[in-house]
Parts: C-alpha cells; sequence; structure tokens
C-alpha cells in the first residue's frame, strides 16, 4: 500500500497538480499519472461548486478526503457532529473501547504515523481513538475542507448536469459531481418505543449519543436498558461506582473475556517493528482480524483436544473464540452446541446465582450467531449487591415515568437512564437521508425488500454515488475494509478523470450478479437463523421485523477479488460516460 504524502494543494492552487495515483489492475497494483483537472468553466456555469461530496468525517470521510486531494478534486465533507472521528466521536459512554486489537485498528496506509503513533492499550479506549483521528485530522490539515454541524437531508440526482445538490437541514444547498457517502453502518442510534421516555426528569442518555462533559454516576441510581456491545462495556464500568445499578435485559448475548492490557514502551517498539507482518495478516485473514477460522472442523479432534482448546481460545485477547475458533462453529449446529455448552459453562462458573447464571445465558440462539460482546468482568458485576438483573421479556417495560421505569411487575425509580439500545445498522443512516436517483426515485424505494449494491458501493439508478462502508462491503476489523473501499472508489475516480468521464453507474446486471452471490454466501449459516442487526432486524425500527440478506457475510480476501476484477477488466458492470 503506498504511502500517502502530504496535501498536495488547498481548495484553490490545484490547477497544474501532477499527481500519481494507484490503479488496480489485475494481479495487483499499477502506477498511473494523471494531470489534475482544474475547475472547469462548463462545470462553474452548471452551478457545481465541487468535484466530490463527501458525508461524514469518521474514518471512511477523512482517509477519502485525503485521497480526493491527491486527485486535486475539489471536495466538501458535511459532518453532523463538532468534531472527526465518527463512531468515536459519538461513543463517549463510560467503557467504550475496541473488540479490534488497537495495532491492527489504526490507518496502516501512513508509514510514518504509525511510527508516531503509540497505543496505550491492546484494546485502547475511545478518548483514545478520537485523538488519534485528530492527529490525522491535524497531520493532513483536513478541518478547512469540512463542514461540522452540518447534516445532509437529501441529496438528489441531477441529470442535465450529471450532479448532486446536497441539502443540509439548514436548507443550504451545495453541487457536486460526484457524492461519497461515509455515514457509518453503525451511526444512526436507535431508541426504544416505551411510552414516557421525555417525561423522565432524571438524567437520560444514549450510549451513541453521549455528551462530551463527564457524567458522573457515583452513589447514583442507574438503569441500563439493553445488553448488546455498547451495554456490556457500559454496566461492567457504570457496577464500579453506582450506588444501584438495574440492568433491563430482553435478549441476553454470548459474552466472552477481552483480556485487555497495558501495552509497555517496549512492547510498543515490538509492534511498530511488525506493522508490515500485522497488516499483512490482516488482509489475508477472512475478517481482516488478526484471527481467523481453525482449520480444523469441531468433531475432527478428541474432546479433551477440543476443550483445551476452547479453554487456551478463552483465555487469550480478543476475537479469537469468535473469529478464530473451529472452522465449523457458525455452519454445524452440533458444533454450534458444543461451543455454546463450553461458554454457558463459564457463565455458571463466574456467576454466583444459578438463576441469574440462566438469564444470562442466551436459549434463543447459538454462540456467534449475534455480534459476540467482548467483555472484561462483566459476569462477575451479577455477584455485586448494587446490581440487579431484570428480564425485559417476562416482566417487559411499560413505560418510562417522570422518576423511573415501570415494569409489568415493579416500579423502579431512577437518578439517570441509559439507552443501550443500539443502532439502525447497516443501513439507518442511509435511511434518514432523502437520496434520490435517476427520474426521481428514491432510495428508500430500490431497499424497500433489503438493500441492494454493487459490491455494497454501488448502486443502479444513482450514478456519480460511492457508498464507503455500504451494506454488503466485508465488514470485520472495518479500518481494513474501509481502506479497500477508499481505494477503490479513488482508482475509479482517477480513471474516471483520466478519461474525462463524467457519469458512472452500476448496471443492474451486475449488481443482479453479485447480489446472488451474497444470497449463495449466506446460505447454510446459523446466523441466518437468528433476529439481529445482521440479519437486518431492529425491533425498534419500524418495517425492520424480517430478517433478510443485510450484509456480505463471505470472506475479506473474497470481497476485495470481486471489487477488483470488476477493476481489472476497466470497470466491467459499471456504464461510463
Ligand atoms: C461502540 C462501537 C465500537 C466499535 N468497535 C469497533 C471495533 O473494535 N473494531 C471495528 O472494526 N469496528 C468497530 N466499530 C465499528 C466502527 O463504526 C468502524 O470501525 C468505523 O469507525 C466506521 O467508520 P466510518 O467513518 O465508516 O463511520 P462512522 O465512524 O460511523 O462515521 C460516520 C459519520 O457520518 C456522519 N453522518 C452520518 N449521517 C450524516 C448526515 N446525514 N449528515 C452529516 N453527517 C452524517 C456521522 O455523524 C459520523 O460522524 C465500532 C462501532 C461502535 C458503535
Amino acid at each position: 500500500m503506498m504511502g500517502v504524502e502530504p496535501p498536495v494543494s488547498g481548495t484553490d492552487d490545484r490547477k497544474s497538480l501532477s499527481i500519481t495515483v494507484q490503479a488496480r489492475k489485475a494481479g495487483g497494483l499499477v502506477t498511473m499519472s494523471a494531470v489534475a483537472e482544474p475547475m472547469t468553466s462548463p462545470k462553474m456555469a452548471a452551478g457545481i461548486t465541487y468535484d466530490a461530496i463527501v458525508i461524514g468525517a469518521g474514518m471512511s470521510g477523512l482517509y477519502q478526503l485525503i485521497r480526493l486531494r491527491e486527485l486535486g478534486f475539489k471536495t466538501r465533507v458535511f459532518e453532523a457532529g463538532t468534531g472527526v472521528g465518527g463512531t468515536w466521536y459519538w461513543n463517549r459512554y463510560p467503557g467504550c473501547r475496541f473488540d479490534s486489537e488497537s495495532y491492527s485498528y489504526g490507518f496502516s496506509f501512513d508509514k510514518d504515523l504509525l511510527q508516531e503513533w503509540s497505543w496505550t492499550e491492546h484494546f485502547a479506549p475511545q478518548p483514545e481513538t478520537e485523538k488519534y483521528l485528530n492527529l490525522v485530522a491535524d497531520k493532513y490539515d483536513l478541518r478547512r475542507d469540512i463542514q461540522f454541524q452540518a447534516r445532509v437531508a437529501s441529496a438528489h440526482w441531477q441529470e442535465t448536469t450529471r450532479s448532486w445538490t446536497v441539502t443540509l437541514e439548514d436548507g443550504s444547498q451545495h453541487h457536486s459531481r460526484f457524492l461519497i457517502t461515509a455515514i457509518g453502518a453503525l451511526s444512526a442510534p436507535t431508541m426504544p418505543t416505551f411510552p414516557g421516555i421525555k417525561d423522565f426528569k432524571g438524567q437520560s442518555f444514549h450510549t451513541g449519543l453521549w455528551p462530551k462533559e463527564k457524567v458522573d454516576f457515583a452513589g447514583k441510581r442507574v438503569a441500563v436498558i439493553g445488553t448488546g456491545a455498547s451495554g456490556v462495556q457500559t454496566i461492567q464500568e457504570v457496577a464500579k461506582t453506582a450506588a444501584q445499578l438495574v440492568v433491563f435485559q430482553r435478549t441476553p448475548n454470548w459474552c466472552a473475556p477481552l483480556h485487555n492490557g497495558k501495552i509497555s514502551a517496549a512492547e510498543m517498539a515490538e509492534i511498530r517493528s511488525r506493522y508490515d507482518e500485522i497488516f499483512k495478516r490482516c488482509e489475508e485473514t477472512f475478517s481482516c482480524f488478526l484471527h481467523t477460522p481453525h482449520p480444523q472442523n469441531t468433531f475432527d479432534v478428541s474432546a479433551a483436544e477440543r476443550e483445551a482448546f476452547l479453554e487456551k481460545l478463552y483465555s487469550e485477547r480478543g476475537f479469537g473464540i469468535w473469529v478464530g475458533n473451529f472452522q465449523d462453529m457458525l455452519t454445524n449446529r452440533a458444533a454450534n452446541e458444543e461451543i455454546s455448552r463450553f461458554i454457558a459453562k463459564k457463565i455458571r462458573q463466574r456467576v454466583k446465582d444459578p438463576k441469574v447464571a440462566e438469564m444470562l445465558i442466551p436459549k434463543n440462539h447459538g454462540f456467534g450467531t449475534r455480534r459476540v460482546p467482548l467483555e472484561t468482568f462483566y459476569y462477575e458485576c451479577y455477584n455485586q449487591p448494587n446490581v440487579t438483573l431484570v428480564d425485559s421479556k417476562a416482566t417487559p417495560i411499560e413505560r418510562i415515568t417522570p422518576t423511573g421505569i415501570k415494569t409489568s411487575d415493579a416500579e423502579y425509580e431512577f437518578d439517570i437512564i441509559v439507552y443501550a439500545t443500539g443502532f439502525d445498522a447497516l443501513r439507518g443512516a442511509f435511511d434518514r437521508i432523502d437520496f434520490r436517483g435517476t427520474d426521481g426515485v428514491t432510495l428508500k424505494e430500490i431497499w424497500q425488500d433489503g438493500a441492494t449494491s454493487l459490491v455494497g458501493m454501488l448502486q443502479s439508478r444513482f450514478p456519480n454515488m460511492f457508498m464507503l462502508l455500504g451494506p454488503h462491503t466485508a465488514l470485520g476489523n472495518i479500518p481494513r475494509s474501509i481502506e479497500f473501499n477508499v481505494e477503490w472508489v479513488s482508482d475509479l475516480l482517477a480513471y474516471a478523470q483520466q478519461k474525462g468521464i463524467t457519469r458512472v453507474e452500476a448496471q443492474q446486471e451486475a449488481m443482479d450478479r453479485w447480489m446472488e452471490h451474497v444470497m449463495d454466501l449466506a446460505k447454510g449459516l446459523l446466523s441466518m437463523e437468528v433476529d439481529s442487526w445482521m440479519t437486518g432486524v431492529n425491533l425498534n425500527v419500524s418495517g425492520k421485523q424480517k430478517r433478510i440478506v443485510a450484509r456480505y457475510t463471505g470472506s475479506a480476501p473474497g470481497y476485495r477479488a470481486w471489487a477488483n476484477d470488476i477493476a481489472a477488466k476497466d470497470y466491467a458492470g459499471i456504464s461510463m460516460a
């Protein structure tokens, strides 16, 4: 991957900018040169102010801006928040941190930055990642092209000018040849639908919209609603100081130990020396983590060997227990029952009250078929006298009251309510923008029965629009996919720029082939039998109660191969004019 040079231009002095871009061609990267086209008068006459508008200033938006500057594109980034970082800007809840190993998460494109930056923990806490992304923004002087507190309300395609009209919530309109969405896959927080939420007189927060000011839980009566990944991280932290913590759990999740730890200076020096190897490993593994499935099946080994292997995984850092387990764990029902039995045993060992332990053991899905929250003494919290677990399926929350929460069998008083109710995942941020393509068709109409795409990045009838981390991109250790997607889009734009192409649109046939592949990959996966954001279900969002193939479930190398093949064949399946 090439090292990025410092920003080569401001937005105004791009006249004779000579650039070098990497174009992905068959068999690897080839280098091609292009001369950035200055803003031409026909475009100005058509009222197109920008070459590209990017929505979102998280990791995707930041890296895309760097690449677009290299291409000499006049770019504007619109970001709803007041700072950069996306996920790591919004999610300031107590205990928020990585599940990816820190050193596998950072940007890999800037070798100097890799040598300058130190991660202090194997799984860095949110403030550290926010600081890191601010450092990236500083180093590349990105903020001058980012407009903060600028929430995009709509984006409408204009066929006559081959451009996008982007309207912000403040009513201002901006016109651009290309539109790149970097709006995140877990960025549209959802609240539950209980009545009375606004009546509560105490403090209340959604984990994904956490305030910048410190929230003090010491001596307070606190409710946490939700036990997904954010809920688990919040609970184990709040339990340390709250006078009373009541956890409202609708669906227990299978959690596994994170085994976080500090990184010493010597360890960081050693990590720095291995960055090439670390990122190479991430490029090769199934889901871009350092962990990858064990090549044996669960029952290929003896019971004793199996137990020893599971014990080893349970004692190691990170997602190994989920993504580094026996390769048939998520496809073979008996294998999945075996690992579920193992984790249930661990929960029973760690939680003293057998009734509470049973409440914490999922009964409606097997281990790993939903997103596995990683935890640090989460289960032990329930041994503390200040922590109570309420089964919200057995005794549903009926309403939020001015003083607390009323369930079907009790009324609780709280000072603070935390909504750890997650996100309208994958396409929620898309649904919140009025996207209109050719002939005014809305993206919502086209995605009525589930999102479609070409390699997660393009959608027919939405010309000149590219989606970073869109539906059906490889997820896993996400920055690795972000870098790939940004580079793929940038290469395509460089190609279009070189050939004077002003209209780029995915062909329906190519999309159909890709979507058929996405559907095929999901066949036989146990996760497809379970309600979760990974199957497009969110009980708090109307119209999202039915399971669908909501994401790409194949390997990241397989995903990249498909996308690279399109590029290698001169963007076969994409119409250019
Ligand atoms: C709590 C939490 C922990 C996570 N931990 C990990 C992890 O350990 N490993 C991992 O790989 N991934 C993790 N993720 C996923 C994480 O989202 C990605 O790793 C990555 O940060 C996504 O970057 P992004 O720029 O694509 O999206 P985001 O970081 O979500 O940024 C999107 C940006 O778009 C902006 N935006 C959205 N809509 C609009 C609009 N209409 N107008 C203007 N701006 C808009 C948002 O304000 C936001 O700043 C985690 C996610 C969460 C929520």
